[in-house]
């Protein structure tokens, strides 16, 4: 069998589109990790936008990206391979 590389996710980010986003609060009821918090900053249509208070408890989850009716929520992540030994080896 063959070794599994192992990959750890690392989020950098966690945005909202102000723009589009109509406060429905449905990103703070459901993250599971409550990386969001209701605001008073309000959008120019009227609805008030959550703010992402804790981007580092995020889990790239993905489900206020699933959840979000507005598809305003941007989470930008990337897979760190973990180094192995192939990796510090310098065979030629
Ligand atoms: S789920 Fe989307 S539309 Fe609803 S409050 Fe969160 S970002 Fe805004
Ligand atoms: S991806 Fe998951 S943990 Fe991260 S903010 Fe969205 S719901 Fe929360």
């Amino acid at each position: 069998m063959s070794p599994v590389k192992r990959q750890k996710k690392i989020v950098e980010s966690v945005e909202i589109n102000g723009n589009l986003c109509k406060g429905c609060d449905i990103c703070i009821e459901f993250c599971p990790t409550d990386v969001f918090e209701k605001s008073d900053n309000l959008n120019r249509r009227g609805y008030y936008v959550p703010i992402v208070a804790r981007v580092e408890e995020c889990t790239d989850c993905r489900i206020c990206d699933l959840l979000c009716p507005e598809l305003a929520i941007v989470i930008k992540s990337s897979r760190q391979r973990r180094k192995t030994k192939a990796d510090t080896s310098h065979g030629d």
